[in-house]
């Protein structure tokens, strides 16, 4: 399946739909619980009490102790009073342990937590549920290779449809950050810009709803995308252009644009990176993947928005005919470029996409890039970070992580900067003499490129990927930030 699913389904049923026997989730809180009709006074006496006194985060009711037909997992509720960001790691917590306990199929009691009065709880709920169950099997089948639990039953008292909705559109943003992700994992011999358009036109396919367009090195020649082929010069895997196209908006509506950077490997090119952690540069096309998750996701909600999606796929790779530092190139948009380095090739390839996606006539463009090693310096694996020409933009794209918990933070693109990418051989250079401001700088080298629109930048490179050795994977973010952003600005 190309539209990444690691549950079987999710969805919200009421209470008199739940089959008896499923295997239950209920959250304690002194009140929630108190007032919910799951189990008989005596019972709930019980649990008080256990949880009262032993000051466990769970505990795990089995049919022999309590005569029920079915196990009931008890959950501590999650308390409100901690930090945000701890929701989350306590919402995987709960499918982790139903994992552990060998549950197929689970029936969570949603309002029995304190935080069903949160909007986003169960779609938060979902969209967890299916990024904790995600297993990397692709290159690695020996593996164990699924996780245990296959369905999920979110249970609540009356059923609504906007619940009902937040329900699936959580399910379809976590299946889209699991597709951004296994196209991340997957090593770099495995995807390659023809493997990723290929990919691309299976998940058009199977979703639906979307259209594909791949444009070929000789039709970026034609357009003159003298900037994005010279990242591709070196390598014997040919660039590729793809553009998805969703209409569900209003005929007249401008889309949305995302932009990302598929650099499907990274050496650097002739400023060739230091051999330590080079294998990480699998994932310099995180940002080309969260724009397709988030495609998939949008297109598979059935989101009434136009949107657009353009990922600029290429390998950098050194060779005797590559591009060597001090090169000029002349960009779609005609500006001339002397490429200093060959390894700020992110920036290479977005512009000419970004002047590529004029021709859509956007209501806004959003680009979103592993662009600088700089921004992990400067906000570590927490934020990405933002910038834009547009403040309102860039506003909304700060609330939509904030919302989403894969939060963003702001760097600003005050005019000062310019002028650290002058050059006397070309209109432009790709990057700064020295080194400070490299987030900023980049940012800088984009906004010339994309004076004709709103348009913000996301530098996810602290934040695409976590982890080390055998625990190192991909995220998928902002996968949700970019779905809560299209969902609420449309
Ligand atoms: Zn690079």
């Amino acid at each position: 399946m190309a539209f990444y699913k690691a549950l079987e389904n999710i969805e919200l049923k009421k209470y008199s739909e739940v089959n008896p026997e499923t295997f239950a989730v209920v959250f304690y809180s002194k009140t929630s619980f108190k007032n919910s009709n799951l189990f008989d006074k005596e019972m709930k006496q019980k649990v008080s009490t256990y949880f009262e006194h032993e000051k466990r985060s769970s505990m795990l009711l089995s049919k022999e102790l309590t005569g029920d037909k079915r196990d009931v997992l008890v959950v501590k509720d999650f308390d409100t009073k901690k930090a945000d960001h701890k929701k989350y790691q306590w919402l995987s917590n709960v499918f982790v342990g139903l994992d552990k306990y060998g549950v197929e199929n689970a029936a969570i009691y949603a309002d029995t937590s304190s935080l069903i009065k949160d909007k986003n709880f169960v779609f938060d709920l979902a969209k967890i549920a299916e990024k904790t169950t995600y297993r990397y099997t692709d290159t690695n089948p020996n593996t164990k290779s699924e996780a245990i639990l296959k369905t999920i039953d979110v249970c609540v008292e009356k059923l609504n449809a906007s619940l009902k909705k937040s329900v699936e559109h959580g399910f379809n943003v976590g299946r889209g950050a699991n597709t951004a992700r296994n196209l991340g994992n997957r090593p770099a011999n495995h995807a390659t810009p023809t493997y990723i358009a290929n990919h691309i036109n299976e998940l058009a396919k199977e979703v639906g709803g979307f259209t594909v367009e791949v444009l070929e090195e000789k039709d970026m020649k034609k357009l003159g995308m003298g900037s994005l082929l010279s990242v591709s010069e070196g390598s014997v895997e040919p660039a590729k252009l793809v553009t998805m196209q969703y209409k569900g908006g209003k005929k007249d509506a401008k889309p949305i644009v995302l932009v990302g950077k598929g650099i499907t490997f990274d050496t650097g090119g002739i400023s060739l990176k230091p051999g330590a952690k080079m294998d990480l540069m699998k994932w310099d096309m995180s940002g080309a993947g969260s724009v397709i998750g988030t495609m998939c996701a949008v297109a598979a909600s059935k989101l009434p928005v136009n949107l657009v999606c353009t990922v600029a796929l290429s390998e950098n790779m050194p060779a005797g005919n590559a591009t060597k530092p001090g090169d000029v190139v002349t960009t779609m948009s005609g500006q001339t470029v002397e490429i200093l380095n060959t390894d700020a090739e992110g920036r290479l390839v977005l512009c000419d996409a970004l002047t590529y996606v004029k021709k859509f006539n956007p209501k806004v463009v959003i680009d979103t890039a592993t662009l600088t090693g700089a921004v992990i310096i400067a906000l570590g694996d927490v934020a990405a970070g933002v910038m834009g020409n547009d403040q309102k933009l860039v506003d909304r794209i700060l609330e939509a992580g904030q919302n989403s918990g894969e939060k963003a933070w702001q760097l600003p693109l005050w005019d000062e900067y310019q002028s650290y990418l002058d050059s006397n051989f070309a209109d432009i250079a790709n990057i700064a003499p020295g080194r400070a401001a490299g987030t900023i700088e980049g940012g800088c080298f984009l906004s010339r490129f994309a004076e004709d629109y709103k348009w913000a930048h996301i530098d996810i490179a602290g934040v695409a990927d976590i982890g080390e050795g055998k625990n190192k994977g991909s995220t998928g973010k902002p996968v949700g930030l970019l779905f809560e952003y299209v969902n609420s600005n449309r």
